[in-house]
């Protein structure tokens, strides 16, 4: 069944500025959903909205089978009485509490019974392992462990519903990474939904079950994470994720059949493959390629000149020039080339996407 609903939901601040604009969206029980986009697309607007935070301009929001939100009724259900939990940037701990105290706390004022309470806190602490920490406060922790304990105390109650808006923003870079697998495990191990707000599509990618893209308060695709990296509706998406970007080149279509194509790239030919039938492709195009879908050959295909190589240690990017276009490759593992080089390159014929040159829309 369903769990979340939302019709027709828009926001529009007073100051008429629309920050949602007609949303559609089912979220799955148990799905692991993140609200993606750039700085201002209206993330949290959304998330805020279902949380009940922020009251809606028009629209209809329902949660497991009960409207908590309707404009034209007016019906209009206070965030407590949803169900859910939050999680925000700054953990807000209790400074003056213990870990337990912090966890128990929220479940005292439920009015648990005392040994309800002390099971739940002990399951707590062993699926986020910080049971060593049960005595120690906040101030003796580390910015992992303190969020770890924020976690805890959010879903102490079992809401059926966690939100959470860029909780990993104030973690270094090795710990983001960490807290994502924790992320990951917790969301098997509680069997809830999560709603996530970030900016960082890599997060969004590793995450979630589906991803919800925006921009300026449009929805442009909700969708698993690998639907919308290998088909991305229109050129905003498939440039928003992926990071070396994806490579947009101007191309002109030469030939087509059922299938297949032959375009033009500057002096190159290149062919494009499809594996459903092809509908009439306008002349001129862009041609999307994801950088692993670019492969340095020995053999004569399409020749380009070595522009700067960025190595990582597990993989290089290596920035590519072929007719005025920089084109960006990512091979695993290092590479040497010399700056200038001239190198072959070769497109995996069936990894192409095909957009409009006018409205950036996804062809094939
Ligand atoms: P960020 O990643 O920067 O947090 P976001 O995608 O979460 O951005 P929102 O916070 O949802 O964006 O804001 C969406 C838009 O609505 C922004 O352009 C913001 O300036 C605007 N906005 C937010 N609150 C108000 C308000 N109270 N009045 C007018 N405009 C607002």
């Amino acid at each position: 069944m369903p769990k979340i609903i939302l019709e027709n939901v828009s926001k529009k601040f007073a100051n008429g500025f629309v920050a949602v604009d007609n949303l559609n969206m089912v979220i799955e029980d148990r799905a692991f959903v993140t609200l993606l986009g750039p700085s201002g697309c209206g993330k949290t607007t959304t998330l805020r909205m279902i949380a009940g935070l922020e009251t809606p301009t028009s629209g209809t929001i329902t949660i497991d089978g009960q409207v908590v939100f309707d404009a034209e009724s007016g019906i209009n259900v206070t965030p407590d009485k949803r169900d859910i939990g939050f999680l925000f940037q700054n953990y807000a701990l209790w400074p003056h509490m213990t870990v337990y105290r912090n966890i128990a706390f929220g479940l005292e004022n439920l009015h648990w019974s005392k040994p309800d309470i002390e099971k739940r806190v002990a399951e707590l602490l062993d699926i986020l392992q910080i049971s060593e920490f049960k005595e120690r406060y906040p101030s003796e922790l580390s910015g992992g462990q303190q969020q770890r304990v924020a976690i805890a105390r959010t879903l102490a109650p079992r809401p059926k519903v966690l939100f959470m808006d860029e909780p990993l923003s104030n973690l270094d870079a090795k710990l983001r990474g960490e807290m994502r697998t924790e992320l990951k495990r917790l969301h098997i191990d509680t069997n809830s939904t999560f709603i996530y707000v970030t900016h960082d599509q890599l997060e969004a990618m590793t995450l979630s079950s589906k991803v919800c893209l925006m921009k300026q308060g449009v929805l442009q695709q909700y969708a698993p994470p690998l639907e919308i990296y290998n088909h991305p509706c229109n050129i905003f998406v498939a440039d928003f994720m992926g990071n070396p970007a994806i490579n947009l080149l101007h191309a002109t279509v030469m030939r087509q059949e059922e299938q297949t194509a032959e375009l033009n790239l500057g002096e190159h030919k290149v062919k494009f493959l499809s594996d459903t039938k092809l509908p009439k492709i306008p002349a001129d195009i862009i041609l999307g390629i994801r950088p692993e879908h670019i492969k340095l050959t020995s053999e004569p295909k399409l020749t380009a000149r070595i522009y700067a190589t960025l190595p990582t240690g597990m993989e290089t990017t290596v920035k590519l020039k072929a007719d005025e276009q920089i084109i960006t490759a990512v091979v695993f593992g290092s590479v040497d080339f010399q700056v200038d080089e001239t190198v072959n390159i070769d497109f995996a014929e069936n990894k192409i996407l095909l957009f409009e040159q006018s409205n950036g829309k996804l062809i094939a």
